[in-house]
């Protein structure tokens, strides 16, 4: 028969949450809660409807594969220049491009050991040989161990801040530390994908580090503060010359007219994304109190999700939530099979979890 790539015939696919309509389907049931994918629960802002109410005028043509609008208006929002951003399907995109364009078999990607799952599977994809650095106590990336785990094969580290799904964070200049000790030649990816949310006394910008380190990129994403999963559209701030190798091998019309256009209409909305980090903070600390209402252990949370320890009943919970239906995260492929994780949702759909929480543990 025919046989893919032996680095291929080994991957897992990655596991998304159900649809909403599929579990409604599944168990006939009408009330269906999704906290599985870290969306933002308030949508999106309402300029974001009547661009692409525009945007449906425009549909037998090709895209603008330069993103140029967008990454003008980008470039200004982030003061660096259009030559530094790449747009992508999804920030999934450009993390993957930047695989495909600097990490190949022989290399060596590292990363943390319950890092966000796109960093294994583009590194396995790649053939590059992924490094897995283990978390430091509390799950937390150790930037120490990372910096430590560099050889001369090491082509590129992955760092989540936020990460998935730990939601843990690491300051400015626990940062800065980590990247005096990388050498230069070695290229650090900072996700960001939940940067907005984050409020912390040393909070890290990437896309204000750029001038001072070279081989630095950031990537950031319209699917989190600014409700726009669907559409796939995300971005990557580096310096010009990362930049245009990974133009060289991202598909021509890799994000569609109406994602871009519903992007920009978003970037212009900030009054949105401050309701959204507002309503978010509110919806954190009523998941976290009801964890603490049945004695769960939580891990710190700074992104739009709660990562909460169930012990060894963690996948029996999940399933009960399920059927009662409840979407979470079950963390089992992240090697924390006693752990879910569960996105902030609206008040009703949080109250729904915590009612099905109480039939399940009895409480
Ligand atoms: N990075 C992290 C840390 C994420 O959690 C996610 C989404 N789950 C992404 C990147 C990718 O998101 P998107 O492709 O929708 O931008």
């Amino acid at each position: 028969g025919i046989r893919p790539l032996p680095q291929v015939e080994q991957l897992i696919p990655y596991q998304p949450g159900k649809p909403i309509e599929e579990l409604q389907r599944e168990l006939g049931l009408t009330r269906v809660s999704k906290l599985a994918s870290n969306e933002n629960p308030l949508g999106a802002s309402p300029q974001v409807i009547s661009a692409l109410e525009k945007a449906s005028q425009e549909i037998a043509r090709y895209p603008d594969g330069s993103a140029y609008a967008l990454k003008r208006r980008l470039a200004a929002f982030h003061s660096v220049e259009p030559e530094m951003i790449v747009v992508g399907n999804g920030s999934n995109e450009v993390l993957e491009l930047v695989v495909r364009a600097f990490a190949g078999p022989g290399d060596e990607v590292i990363y943390d050991q319950h890092a966000f799952a796109v960093y294994p599977l583009s590194t396995r994809a790649a053939g590059a040989t992924g490094v897995v650095v283990p978390s430091s106590e509390g799950f937390a990336h150790d930037l120490d161990a990372m910096a430590a785990a560099v050889t001369n094969r090491t082509r590129l580290i992955f760092l989540a801040n936020p990460n998935n799904p730990t939601g843990t964070y690491f300051g400015r200049s626990e940062f800065e530390r980590f990247m005096q000790a990388v050498p230069e030649r070695v290229l650090v990816v900072l996700d960001e994908a939940y940067f907005e949310f984050v409020s912390h006394s040393d909070k890290l910008d990437g896309s204000q580090l750029l001038d001072r380190y070279a081989n630095l990129v950031v990537t950031r994403t319209f699917s989190k503060v600014y409700g726009l999963a669907s559409l796939r559209i995300g971005y990557l701030l580096a310096r010009p010359e990362i930049a245009d190798y990974l133009n060289r091998v991202r598909e021509p019309f890799n994000t569609s007219h109406f994602a871009q256009l519903a992007a920009m209409a978003a970037l212009d909305d900030q009054a949105f994304v401050q309701r959204s980090v507002a309503y978010n903070r509110e919806a954190l600390a009523e998941l976290k109190a009801t964890a603490d209402r049945f004695a769960l252990e939580t891990l710190p949370a700074y992104g739009n999700f709660l990562t909460v320890h169930f012990g060894p009943e963690a996948n029996a919970v999940n399933n009960a939530l399920l059927k009662q239906g409840v979407i979470v995260r079950p963390l089992a492929g992240y090697g924390m099979a006693q752990w879910l994780r569960i996105s902030t949702g609206t008040p009703e759909e949080q109250a729904h979890l915590a009612e099905a929480l109480e039939t399940i543990l009895h409480v």
